[in-house]
């Protein structure tokens, strides 16, 4: 059975079809689903889904998006919401240059948030990942463009036994040291769609062919990061502003996609992954 690694079921958009969703998931035969909750008021939405839904795993975290507009108690309802379920993960959190230094002014994504500096990030990510530590709960990382940043800090800092590093996409050197470290890698199906010869899709193959067997899970992000589409087969409308969505039961394509681009028998695969999961998160 494969279970989603990371995906965001709370997401205002996936809302009105949680029901569907629900319904998709049993067709596709998807097992746990991992719903990370990024700011303070998500938590609460992710907590209703699993008291609702057997298969949600919560994970509960300030993403480093998040970080510029918390407020002064978050960590406190932090504490509070892992308190209140021991099977709750930390995530999500994490490091993120991109948007400081690449990401456009009018990504509809970023608006209203006012974008923490680095320093502001890192502090926030350090006193999450030894609170994991301390509660000894896995967590699960974000990192973009601040690949130097994040080994410090995983270096430093107290960390969880276990970590994810989702939707892996730093330097193919730095795996084998994360790996010592105790992180484990979830491969996203969205890289599949970019073009053939693309120095961003070649880089994306050789991370997807890098990562260790023992060490590999599959995510979906949704509603972020959705497959192409010739790969979909749940697909779900496109948001009001016409951005694509992940649909969180599409996990097969990814793994179909996995499979090509490491020369992986399929099931044999989904077997390594159902284990990793669970070395990871624990039991169902
Ligand atoms: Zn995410």
């Amino acid at each position: 059975m494969l279970h989603d690694a990371h995906n965001h079921l709370q997401d205002d958009w996936l809302r009105p079809y949680w029901e569907q969703i629900a319904a998709d998931r049993a067709t596709a035969g998807i097992g746990t689903m991992v719903v990370n909750g990024t700011c303070e008021a998500d938590w609460p939405v992710v907590a209703e889904l699993a008291r609702r839904f057997a298969w949600v795993r919560p994970s509960y975290g300030l993403h480093p998006w998040d970080v510029g507009n918390a407020s002064p108690g978050w960590r406190d309802a932090l504490q509070r919401q892992l308190d209140a379920d021991p099977r709750a993960a930390v995530g999500e959190i994490g490091l993120d240059r991109w948007i400081l230094e690449r990401a456009r002014p009018d990504d509809p994504r970023l608006a209203g948030l006012r974008r923490a500096s680095l320093a502001e990030q890192d502090e926030a990510f350090r006193w999450q990942l030894a609170l994991a530590a301390e509660r000894g709960r896995p967590a699960s990382v974000h990192c973009l463009d601040a690949w130097g940043a994040l080994s410090a800090a995983l270096q430093e800092t107290p960390r969880p036994a276990r970590f994810l590093l989702h939707a892996y996409g730093g330097p193919v050197e730095l795996i084998g040291p994360y790996a010592k470290l105790g992180a484990y890698f979830s491969f996203n199906g969205h890289r599949l769609g970019a073009p053939a010869g693309r120095a961003r899709a070649e880089r994306g193959r050789a991370v997807a062919t890098a990562l260790p067997a023992e060490r590999l899970l599959v995510e979906t992000d949704a509603p972020a990061m959705p497959l192409p589409r010739e790969r979909r087969r749940f697909p779900l409308p496109a948001r009001a502003d016409g951005t694509e969505v992940a649909h969180p039961a599409d996990l097969g394509a990814t793994l179909a996609g996995l499979a090509e681009l490491r020369g992986a028998e399929p099931a044999a695969l989904a077997a390594r992954l159902e284990a990793n999961f669970h070395a990871l998160f624990g039991a169902d």
